[in-house]
């Protein structure tokens, strides 16, 4: 028998780089796989179908809810964005670790229904850090800029919910953080049980 894989939720505010330190952990780990998401936004400009997301209409991704066809959905800033739950549960089976790179209500719907997940809370060094990350994207205007702005500030209340806090200062230290986490979860005596010959009897 081997380990299923581990569901790592990456989640905080917009801005706190959660997106960037996905990647790293990706280029990193070849046990690790990106879960991609659907969506109602629009591409921005270089994203291609299937790359960043999976593109939908509004009717389209409503058909998808109402065949159960979401781990978890959320709207964030007007639009609908959705994990594929097939995907998710075919990699877990199959020993791969996945990695959900998510908004925090998303987060926390899978927290009440998948305990076994590892929920990570990313955030900024500070507060100025946060509102110059969403200002230099500069995919957004700047009425889009103020509003994630404080919709991430009151975000930050949402930190208690998670098993571990990582402040991305630095990439690749949050990087290293989080592979430690993931480390320590495999070792967790509940997700050892019946793998090992020599404890065969007792766990
Ligand atoms: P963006 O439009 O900037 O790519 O993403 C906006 C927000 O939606 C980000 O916080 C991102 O993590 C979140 N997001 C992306 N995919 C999903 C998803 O499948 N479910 C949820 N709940 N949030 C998502």
């Amino acid at each position: 028998m081997k380990q299923e894989g581990l569901l790592l939720v990456l989640s905080g505010p917009s801005g706190a780089g959660k997106g960037t330190v996905c990647k790293e952990l990706l280029s990193r780990n070849p046990n690790l796989r990106l879960s991609t998401s659907v969506t109602t936004r629009a591409p921005r400009p270089g994203e291609v179908e299937a790359g960043s997301y999976f593109f939908r209409t509004r009717d389209e991704f409503m058909q998808m809810r109402e065949e159960g066809e979401f781990l978890e959905y959320a709207e964030v800033y007007g639009n609908f964005y959705g994990t594929p739950r097939s995907f998710v549960r075919e990699q877990l089976l199959s020993g791969h670790d996945v990695v959900l790179e998510i908004d925090i209500q998303g987060a926390l719907k899978v927290k009440d229904r998948f305990e076994d997940g590892v929920f990570v809370f990313i955030v900024p060094p500070t507060l100025e850090e946060l509102k110059r990350r969403l200002k230099t994207r500069g995919t957004e205007t700047e009425e889009q800029v103020l509003r994630r702005f404080n919709a991430a500030y009151e975000e930050l209340n949402f930190v208690l919910r998670y098993n571990y806090l990582v402040i991305n200062d630095d990439v690749s230290l949050a990087a290293d953080k989080i592979e430690a986490i993931l480390m320590a979860e495999r070792c967790r005596v509940i997700r050892n049980r019946g793998l090992h010959e020599c404890l065969k009897g007792v766990l």
